[in-house]
């Protein structure tokens, strides 16, 4: 399963959204409720309560939380480096291409006219 998928799978597993903060009476008591406000996180010192009470999901995606949005945001940062515009001579569209290893290929054919785009 790639790294992505592993995300997708923990997200799938979670109490439905949006989840919500929820302090109570300003103490130290709060929870995270879902959408349907059942309570997915909750710290209560006092009674001794704190933890997560849903879904064993709400825990994983919670603590992957930090090291999958890392990930994420560097995929999206590798994926908008990746970027190449280039305008078909003949027809004039300017096409946006992305190539998702380290081999560019010479020549596409232009999705508009169908003229082979030799990629500079
Ligand atoms: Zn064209």
């Amino acid at each position: 399963m790639s790294r992505t998928d592993e995300i997708k799978a923990r997200l799938s597993a979670v109490t439905p959204g949006p989840w919500s903060g929820d302090r109570y009476d300003g103490t130290v008591k709060c929870a995270v409720l879902g959408g349907d406000r059942t309570r997915v996180l909750q710290v209560d010192h006092k009674n001794g309560t704190s933890g997560f009470s849903g879904l064993d999901g709400d825990e994983a995606l919670a603590v992957n939380a930090p090291a999958d949005i890392a990930y994420l945001l560097g995929r999206v940062a590798a994926l908008e480096a990746g970027w190449h515009e280039q305008q078909c001579d003949p027809c004039g569209v300017v096409v946006r291409i992305q190539w998702l290893d380290d081999e560019e290929p010479d020549t596409l054919p232009c999705p508009a006219c169908g003229d082979l785009m030799v990629y500079r």
